[in-house]
């Protein structure tokens, strides 16, 4: 199997402002061609483009494919049953993913986003068992989980459910040695359990397709063809107990960068990882919200605030504010014309209780505001 996977969850839309809307044609020709060339592995989720993106595995995949030509992963949302829903609950939502996906089994299925709260809602519901019974059923032919936490967490996890085949975890090489993120801690800790392990975030929700110009002239000189973004998938891809590393495309540009160098992908060499390493001092020195833009806050919003939209922005205006040139205030009014502006934040916290980056959003969009609100 090749390295690379297509993530289900920044499919084109054919409305910016509505994650519901995926632009299936598109997303069409890029799946086509994500298969022409012989890739396989397809991830989605149960909330991923507000449900609809199990859909779209259907109508772009699962009803033109034959079953052996892709590899389908899917994940049970545990964060859907916190402190409510039941057994039940959980295996109707299995039953409905199997539907909308328009399958009769899994070939990967994943407890989705287990930290130490939701991990709780697993023992509750006794997760790792339904899914081990699924599995005795056909159901699901490989069991594991994607993992937002510390390694000593995932150890404790990995030691009490052996069962577990598979890890999926964010890695990419700015969180590789973040005290808080723990990527290569939590790769240890899962190839020490003897686990492969899947590959999320590894372009940091595109914060590493997008670099400071000193930084990626690093890059270029050593590579002038090679995209920052292809650069930050072959460091994760590089590692030796990775199977597969995850990709939210959202074009068919990203789709032809990815496929093209995944195809006959050669490690880093030690002189490329150096590189990446001074690119992630340069980064480290910014500040920045580490935000992937995976946009579970983004719903349960009651201001409609586009949190991720904004972020983006402000990391991306970082090196201007630290110039002091002016920053995008034209896209932020372009942005908050959309919804909600930063300063319209009422701190409920809902969106910090959704984001498994544990980021202090209400205090972030503080600096947002005052930011590009004066
Ligand atoms: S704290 Fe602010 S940004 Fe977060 S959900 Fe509430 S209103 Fe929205
Ligand atoms: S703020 Fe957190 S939950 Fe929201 S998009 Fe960013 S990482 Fe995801």
């Amino acid at each position: 199997m090749y390295k690379l996977g297509f993530g289900m969850m920044r499919l084109p839309l054919t409305d910016p402002k509505e994650q519901t809307q995926v632009d299936r044609e598109q997303a069409r020709a890029m799946m086509d061609a994500y298969l022409e060339q012989g890739f396989t592995y397809v991830d989605t989720a149960y909330f991923y483009h507000g449900g609809e993106s199990e859909r779209v595995v259907k109508d772009i995949l699962t009803s033109r494919y034959p079953r052996e030509k892709y590899v389908l992963a899917d994940k049970m949302p545990l964060a859907n049953f916190k402190n409510k829903g039941t057994a039940e609950d959980q295996a109707k939502v299995f039953d409905e993913q199997l539907e909308k996906c328009g399958v009769a089994y899994f070939d990967r299925y994943l407890l989705h986003c287990l930290n130490t709260e939701n991990y709780e809602t697993a023992k509750r519901l006794d997760t790792f068992a339904f899914l081990s019974g699924k599995k005795a059923e056909g159901k699901l032919r490989h069991l594991g989980f994607s993992f937002h936490d510390k390694a000593e967490v995932l150890d404790r996890i990995l030691t009490e459910h052996p069962e577990t085949e598979f890890v999926q975890l964010q890695i990419n090489y700015l969180d590789w040695e973040d005290e808080r993120i723990q990527s290569r801690k939590c790769y240890e800790t899962a190839v020490r359990h003897g686990k492969k392990v899947v590959v999320m975030e590894p372009v940091k929700g595109g914060r590493l397709a997008k670099l400071p110009a000193e930084a990626e002239k690093l890059l270029r000189d050593i590579h002038p063809d090679w995209s920052p973004a292809s650069w930050a998938i072959r460091f994760a891809a590089s590692l030796p107990e990775v199977e597969v590393v995850l990709s939210g495309m959202s074009d068919m540009a990203q789709v032809m960068d990815n496929t093209g160098y995944m195809k006959d992908f050669t490690p880093l060499t030690e002189a490329e990882k150096e590189a990446l390493a001074q690119v992630a001092e340069i980064l480290s020195a910014l500040p920045a919200v580490e935000c992937t833009a995976c946009r579970y806050c983004v719903d349960g919003c009651p201001r409609q605030i586009p949190i991720p939209d904004y972020f983006a922005l402000f990391n991306s205006d970082q090196m201007a504010l630290r110039q002091g040139l002016p920053v995008k205030t034209e896209e932020y009014q372009r942005l908050a014309a959309g919804g909600g502006k930063a300063s319209a934040c009422v701190s409920c916290r809902q969106c910090e209780q959704a984001c498994p980056q544990h980021l202090k959003v209400v205090d972030w969009l503080s600096r947002v505001a005052k930011t590009y609100e004066g």
